[in-house]
């Protein structure tokens, strides 16, 4: 028994060795450095971010010799969608405080075009407590005055829901100002009809009377993007396919300077799917069904482009086995969650029994569906699609800090044989 303990031991250990031949990790830095330089301005939405990240993608594709979809001909699905953009230098003055665009304050990303001085009035705890300063509020010329939103203390039910009343209609004021302990940006495919912004709460000081605002968006209302997509023909099943998504978009940038690089959102899971398509490419024995990869766009304006994808697949859908998209891969030394793992058993045990075996990652944690990232519409679909992002201490997230020299990609190679071995064993 103890002979046939250690034979299998040893096997183990020899079929971890084998897999840990290939280490992906410094072909995904080299990405992870590329698509997260200002080159592509935050591929998002200005100086052509997302198409110059897009023909990146291609190349790299190409140089991997995988193929086009015959009916498409090109690597690339285009569509498009309305977006807001701030393509010029965006000011906010408070008092006499200059305040430092992304880092003390952004605009909401729905904000529209908005110039001129404004006096400040604090909506707060001690304002929504007390009826007598509440009238006298209510009173005011609100055309004239920018509300700023601090939910700090703000704890009875009552003075909670006037909080986020006024947030939603406030009063005809020219805009709102909503105090944060970290600001995070997004993307935007509307306006609004008056203006918003995040401030960083000690940035904004009550002795700040006045806020004096240069914003200036641009409206695209067909902002033309495009899903690149391309495939390796299965040797055995080829008309059966598995999949391999990672959104490619980021948020762009606020005026010339203020760039959203994304890193680990996602160019970390770009890296992820270009280098399992770079070890399938060198392997293809492993390829008894087809592997499509697929770097979607418009994922950060609400899951666009793989929406787009499923209302027009290039792919038929009942001929999709597995689909892994991959977002967020820059940590995992607290493990990986698996979203969409409770409805799809047979994907999450194939994982954990690997796991299990090979010793990669701390956990894996499953969760239910949840429309967070491009697995989404696939599952609504009825495709067999789970999520993967990696758990861990790295904490920029939709900021100007989430840089690559912050990215370490903690367990990108454990997280890399894990999605391997799975497909092997498909
Ligand atoms: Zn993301």
């Amino acid at each position: 028994m103890k002979k046939i303990g250690i034979l299998i031991g040893s096997l183990l250990w020899l079929a971890f060795t084998l897999q840990a031949q290939f280490v992906a990790e410094p072909y995904a830095r080299k990405i992870v450095d590329t698509l997260s330089h200002d080159y592509f301005a935050g591929r998002g939405y200005v100086e052509d971010g997302d198409l110059r990240a897009a023909h990146f993608i291609a190349a790299e594709f190409n140089r991997m010799g995988l193929q086009r979809f015959p009916k498409a001909m090109t690597y690339f699905q285009t569509f498009h969608f309305p977006v807001n953009t701030f393509p010029y230098p965006v000011v906010a003055i408070a008092g006499k405080d200059t305040l430092r665009t992304g880092i003390d304050f952004v605009p909401a990303a729905s904000c529209p075009t908005i110039q001129g001085e404004y006096k400040l009035v604090w909506v707060d705890s001690a304002l929504l407590s007390n009826e007598k300063r509440f009238r006298k509020f209510s009173k005011l010329r609100f055309d004239k005055i920018f509300l700023v939103m601090d939910d700090k203390g703000i704890s009875t039910e009552d003075t909670k829901k006037a909080f986020k009343n006024l947030g939603m209609n406030p009063y005809g004021a020219k805009g709102i100002i909503r105090i944060k302990d970290k600001i995070t940006w997004s993307v935007a495919t509307d306006t609004t009809s008056y203006a918003q912004l995040d401030v960083v709460r000690n940035s904004l000081k009550r002795e700040h009377k006045t806020m004096q605002l240069s914003i200036k968006n641009r409206f695209v209302s067909q902002h033309t993007t495009q899903n690149v997509i391309a495939y390796m023909p299965g040797t055995t099943v080829p008309d059966s396919f598995i999949v391999l998504t990672a959104h490619y978009d980021h948020l762009g940038k606020i005026g010339p300077n203020v760039t959203f690089n994304g890193a680990n959102d996602n160019a970390s899971g770009v890296a992820m799917m270009l280098s399992l398509a770079k070890y399938f490419s060198e392997n293809p024995q492993w390829c008894k069904y087809s592997i499509s990869f697929i770097a979607f766009a418009g994922e950060e304006a609400g899951l666009i482009g793989s929406k787009y994808f499923t209302m027009n697949p290039i792919i038929p859908l009942n001929k999709i086995r597995l689909l892994l998209n991959v977002d967020l891969m820059g940590g995992g030394e607290d493990g990986i969650t698996v979203v969409n793992g409770k409805e799809q058993p047979r994907i999450y045990q194939t994982m954990t029994t690997i796991n299990n075996e090979l010793q990669l990652l701390k956990t894996i944690k499953e969760r239910s569906n949840a429309p967070n990232s491009d697995h989404y519409y696939f599952a609504e679909a009825g495709v067999p699609a789970v999520f993967l992002y990696t758990m861990g201490s790295y904490k920029h997230y939709h900021d100007v800090n989430d840089r690559a020299e912050n990215l370490e990609l903690t367990k990108f190679n454990e997280v890399f044989t894990l999605i391997t071995e799975l497909i092997k064993r498909y």
